[in-house]
């Protein structure tokens, strides 16, 4: 079984935003050599998401916007975790949306189904964040 893994990094200038991560995921499985076998995706950071859906500006407006209702960033002093630091929202956040993604490889390929991508979903931004890809397989 072959296994390969490699990082890569992510510097969201605001405090949220997201970015679609399939090219680069994509160079990872070609360099890795596997052809059929599993490819997982993970943030590393408990304030960022990595997650699965469609890659249209609408969506991605309505997702801010709801989860800005489920937790708001403001006011900062409702949360307890916020003594010291602002960003309870952020991990409540990344919660919803969800740690990793795995993804099924064949002949080379991420086996999708129709308009999956996958997305890096960052909620508190403003520095240098690891994405974890580890293919492996056959
Ligand atoms: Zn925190």
């Amino acid at each position: 079984m072959k296994s390969h893994r490699k990082y890569l990094t992510f510097h969201v200038e605001g405090r949220r935003g997201f970015i679609n991560i399939t090219p680069k995921v994509e160079e990872i499985l070609a360099e890795s050599g596997v052809t059929e076998g599993l490819i997982l995706v993970n943030a590393m950071h408990i304030t960022a998401s990595v997650f699965i859906n469609d890659d249209e500006s609408g969506l991605h407006h309505d997702y801010d916007v709801w989860l800005e209702k489920l937790a708001p960033h403001e006011p900062v002093d409702m949360y307890r975790h916020n003594v010291g630091e602002d960003n309870a929202d952020a991990h409540m956040k990344r919660q919803i949306m969800g740690r990793e993604v795995v993804v099924a490889v064949t002949e080379g390929k991420l086996d999708f189904g129709p308009w999956e991508q996958i997305f890096y979903g960052e909620f508190d931004g403003r520095r240098d964040k690891r994405v974890l890809v580890k293919v492996i397989g056959e």
